[in-house]
């Protein structure tokens, strides 16, 4: 990490924009965005990181690196994902507030000045919640809103409903956050599981700006897959109780199996009863095998302690130092 903390050289507010293959977009988020901060009344650095994108997104933004000294760029060794690219930008930013956001256009850059209105009120987290989702299927809203409601039902923490990472985060939320080093990042969660003061600021969800969506829809169970796993194990008390239903299911069987032979003589029969009882426990089993073999593959990449990323280049400019790190 790169040692900016000097108090004078702090900037108020740090911008941070995970990209991801985002050539088409990337301009025209940055003059909008450039735009919203040119009328803000704060410093700013804007960190943009490249999360190994193959087209000419890298380029892009070492174009507008010349042109706005406002930019910094942190270019990871490969793609990591968006969880992690954000986990980059929070550990290098160094403002009193830190803004997440997307570069698609999909968060609104002109919402801006509200959240740090409410972060100036007092707040430490200000969410932007959506009101509609234009431009996404029915199904992802569908699935969206299941997701959102499941995880809040068996989790202890209560993520807010419809939210995504569109957030501002005060120093002492993103100095919380960067202390959870866990590989497994469900990041709604973790925004969630800090705590502190947190409040809403609802929005419209814009379409797309360009380009397409990164999340396939399994991409998008896997998310969901994650973001259950990491905050909560109900599913492993659930195997048990399931187990133990099945077992006190197949002993009230026996019981009548051995009751029947007992009062009636037992001629061989029963082979339809008896493959499917095998099948359903087997299934059983493979099934309460899968929800905990989940659990173990987590402790499993937990206890490796490897870093969560890489990174190729920093390029800092309000400090105007370029270091490359391994
Ligand atoms: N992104 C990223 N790494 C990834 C996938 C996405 O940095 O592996 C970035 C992407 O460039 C965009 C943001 O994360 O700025 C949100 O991505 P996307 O629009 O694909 O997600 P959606 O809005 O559909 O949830
Ligand atoms: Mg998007």
């Amino acid at each position: 990490m790169p040692d900016l903390t000097a108090a004078e050289s702090r900037p108020l507010l740090s911008i941070v924009a995970p990209v991801w293959n985002e050539e088409q977009v990337l301009p025209e988020f940055h003059r909008r965005l450039a735009a919203v901060l040119d009328r803000l009344d704060a410093t700013v650095e804007v960190i943009y990181v490249n999360d190994g994108s193959t087209d000419g997104t890298l380029s892009i933004v070492r174009q507008l690196l010349a042109c706005d000294r406002r930019i910094n760029l942190i270019n990871l060794s490969r793609n990591f994902g968006k969880e992690i690219a954000m986990t980059a930008g929070l550990d290098h930013a160094c403002g009193e507030a830190v803004i997440i956001i997307d570069t698609d256009l999909q968060d609104p850059p002109e919402l801006i000045p509200e959240l740090v209105r409410l972060w100036k009120a007092g707040h430490d987290v200000v969410y932007a919640q959506r009101e509609e989702r234009k431009g996404d299927s029915w199904l992802k809203r569908a699935t969206a809103f299941c997701f959102y409601r499941i995880v809040e039902k068996i989790s202890e923490v209560s993520l807010p409903r419809d939210a995504g990472d569109f957030r501002l985060l005060s120093r002492r939320a993103v100095d919380a956050l960067c202390q959870l080093r866990e590989q497994h990042r469900f990041m709604k969660g973790l925004f969630a599981w800090i705590g502190y003061s947190q409040i809403a600021t609802p929005y419209r969800r814009d379409p797309r700006y360009g380009g397409e969506t990164k999340w396939t829809y399994w991409k998008l169970w896997n998310f969901a897959l994650e973001g259950i796993t990491s905050f909560t194990t109900a599913p492993l008390r659930w195997a048990t109780y399931l187990g133990l239903c099945t077992a006190l299911l197949s002993f009230s069987y026996a019981t009548f199996v051995f009751w029947k032979a007992l009062a009636y003589g037992d001629p061989v029969r029963g082979y339809p009863s008896l493959l499917i009882i095998m099948l359903f426990l087997g299934g059983v089993q493979l099934m309460t095998l899968g929800i905990i073999g989940e659990y173990v593959g987590r402790m499993f990449n937990e206890t490796k302690h490897r870093p969560l990323y890489f990174v190729d280049q920093v390029v800092t400019q309000h400090q105007a130092t370029v270091e490359t790190m391994k």
